[in-house]
């Protein structure tokens, strides 16, 4: 049967394509900021972390928002869910398709902790990482491959602050915000996509429960 073989070369050339076309994302060490750590040798990342919010507890959380379309996400839809081809986060584009949503803000999804806000290679892009400090226990949000970037590492934000904007990880994709929320903290930054998702929430879940 000769056409069974293009038939399988076929399937794999698709599979391949696929998969060259997923976000690619080597691994990035992540800390507190350098100043923070070198001005408190002797505490560990969560202690200086509980120091941070118990001497800024106006920065607790007490409500999540989407971080687009602020509060509800009106105006974008969810292109690719939690855990759809292993996906780890979520990806929010605007309704009108294509670069239409290019520019557009993103908001602090609540306040938080800026403890990362950088250019990472690989297929990021500008990141932002917050960390929220919510009933008790840690979370982490991550903002991929921004066009802008408005905050700095080492700064407290407010529940709905501009915190960059929807970009293109330097044309990378079409605009998209990829958008993850952990209830692990200080992971490395990942590779967007894996079966394994510990330490990694679905972000729509939970912003609609919290
Ligand atoms: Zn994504």
């Amino acid at each position: 049967m000769p056409t069974i073989i293009p038939f399988r070369v076929c399937i794999l050339l698709a599979f391949y394509f696929l998969l060259s076309c997923q976000e690619k994302h080597p691994p990035s060490k992540s800390t507190l900021p350098k100043e923070i750590v070198s001005q408190n040798p002797q505490k560990s990342k969560s202690q200086l972390l509980d120091s941070l919010f118990t001497t800024h507890k106006e920065y607790i959380s007490f409500q999540f928002d989407f971080p687009v379309g602020k509060p509800t996400s009106k105006g974008y839809y969810n292109a690719q869910k939690f855990r759809e081809n292993d996906h780890l986060g979520e990806d929010w584009n605007g309704v009108g398709g294509g670069n239409s949503d290019l520019g557009d803000p993103i908001y602090s999804i609540s306040n938080g902790y800026v403890y990362s806000s950088k250019n990472i290679d690989g297929g990021w892009g500008n990141v932002i990482r917050i960390i929220h400090s919510y009933k008790n226990a840690y979370y982490e949000s991550i903002y991929a491959h921004c066009d802008t970037i408005f905050i700095k590492e080492g700064q407290f934000i407010r529940r709905g602050e501009k915190i960059g904007t929807i970009g293109t990880a330097n044309g990378t994709y079409l605009a998209h915000l990829h958008l993850e929320i952990r209830d692990s903290i200080f992971m490395n930054i990942g590779a967007g996509y894996s079966a394994d998702s510990k330490g990694y929430i679905n972000p729509t879940e939970f912003i609609k429960t919290h």
